[in-house]
This record gives structure tokens, sequence and C-alpha cells, in this order.
């Protein structure tokens, strides 16, 4: 088996719509980025890229590859399953902690779990916690993300 981490950080930008762990947030601004500012997602993405040994969101969505451009977290996801099947592993679980003051992911805890659970094909914890309005999530200027991934190669996993 094994793990990888990864981070995410995103400015707010009033208005944008709020995508986050794979659900839209209608009561509360979304991140402004590359693809739709999911930076649960995203710190996804990278944790389990880095378990795997397969570089990072930059190397493999760079900027320099357009088609990428406003893509989903979701759908990015399900691209790096693939990846990581198609280098012989299967995800064992992933754990995502979102740092911000909005949106409250508690309510919807359940429902993110079971979105992101779906599109890797294994369990995926979803938390949150603020910052007591320290530093750029504190004040509501960005949210970030930090995950964690455990892999298994697909020869073992059988
Ligand atoms: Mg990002």
């Amino acid at each position: 088996m094994r793990v990888g981490i990864g981070t995410d950080v995103h400015p707010i930008e009033p208005g944008r719509p709020c995508w986050m762990a794979g659900l839209l947030f209608e009561d509360a601004d979304g991140c402004a980025g590359h693809s739709d500012g999911d930076v649960a997602a995203h710190a996804l993405c990278d944790a389990l890229l880095s378990a795997a040994g397969l570089g990072d969101l930059g190397s493999v969505f760079g900027t320099g590859r357009p088609e990428w451009d406003g893509v989903s977290g979701a759908r990015m996801l399900a691209e790096v399953r693939r990846l990581l099947e198609d280098a012989g592993y299967v995800v064992g679980n992933a754990a995502v902690q979102i740092i911000g003051n909005r949106p409250k992911i508690g309510p919807r805890r359940e429902e993110a779990q079971r979105v992101l659970g779906d599109v890797v094909g294994a369990p995926v914890s979803v938390s949150a916690t603020t910052t007591d309005g320290l530093g750029l999530t504190g004040r509501g200027e960005g949210v970030a993300a930090v995950a964690t991934a455990l892999v298994i190669p697909t020869d073992s996993a059988r």
C-alpha cells in the first residue's frame, strides 16, 4: 500500500458558483481558478497522484492543456482514478479536510462523501474546519483543502 498527500488553495471570487467536494453550494461564493475551483476535489486528486507516484495536478492537467479549462473537480478526479488504474492501482480510501468559513460542509457531508466515493470507487471522508478568523481562510479571502489517500497495487487487491 502507498499513501499520498495533497493540498490546494484558491481565492474566493464573489458571484462565482461554489463547487466544493463535488457539490454545488447555492449559498456561498465559489473559488476562482483554472477549473471549477473545487479545492477539495483538487486536493484529493493530488493525494491520489502522490500516492501512486504519478506526479501532481500541475503535471497532469497543467495550464498548458486548455482542454481541462473549466472542467469540474469531479471530472478531474475521475480522470485521476483512470490514470491510477492504468498504472496498476486501486484506491483504498481517501480523506479531505476543507479549511475555510464557507461553504458549510456539515449539513451536506454525507452527500459529498457519496459523490466523491462514487467517483474514486472507494470510501472518501470529508471534514471541515475554520481557522478562527486567522489567515486568508479566516478572512474569507480563500478556501484551502488538505487530503490524504491510500492506494493499493492491483495485484495485492485481488
Ligand atoms: Mg486547484
